[in-house]
């Protein structure tokens, strides 16, 4: 009776222990695990700055003035909200580099049509641009944020710089 009350007792812990052993190194890798997959993702965010910028059938961007931090890599999102085709309510973004005249530039582009607005000659003024898009389009583009300071963006089609232009600050 004796000896056999001790093996149930021994069995009974022994599964007690390996339940708790169990749980403990399920516990453990669930951790790891989701350590893991987290911290890559926060890394890739913090170096780049999402930006989303909105055009729409009014010549207007939502934004007058978009701030980034040196550094960075800039995620930059154009949404043309609109209805209207980009033959007549084309809009682009066109970030100048520094001390380029926007309003010269501007003119320029107007007659670049073939080139969708980006005059040939001038990519050494543009530190980077979209696309023209159309009602309902998006696109997107990246590159270094460049040395702090302010710079000028525009929408480059005929007309719209006069409206559709902003500051683009970096920090
Ligand atoms: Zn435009």
């Amino acid at each position: 009776m004796k000896t056999l009350k001790y093996v149930f007792v021994s069995i009974l812990s022994c599964t007690i222990l390996m339940g708790c052993g169990g749980k403990e190194e399920k516990k453990k890798e669930g951790f790891s695990y989701e350590k893991k997959t987290e911290e890559p993702q926060k890394k890739v965010e913090d170096d780049v700055a999402n930006i989303v910028i909105s055009g729409d059938d009014l010549m207007k961007f939502d934004k007058s003035e978009i701030k980034v931090k040196a550094g960075k890599k800039v995620k930059l999102t154009l949404r043309h909200v609109g209805k209207l085709d980009k033959n007549v309510m084309g809009h682009n973004f066109v970030l100048l580099k520094k001390g380029v005249d926007l309003t010269a530039f501007a003119i320029k582009s107007a007659t670049a049509k073939d080139t969708d607005y980006i005059p040939s000659g001038e990519e050494g003024n543009i530190i980077a641009h979209t696309k023209l898009v159309g009602g309902g389009e998006t696109t997107s583009i990246e590159f270094d944020a460049p040395e702090p300071g302010t710079y000028e963006f525009l929408c480059s089609f005929p007309g719209h710089y006069a409206m559709m232009k902003g500051k683009f600050i970096v920090e």
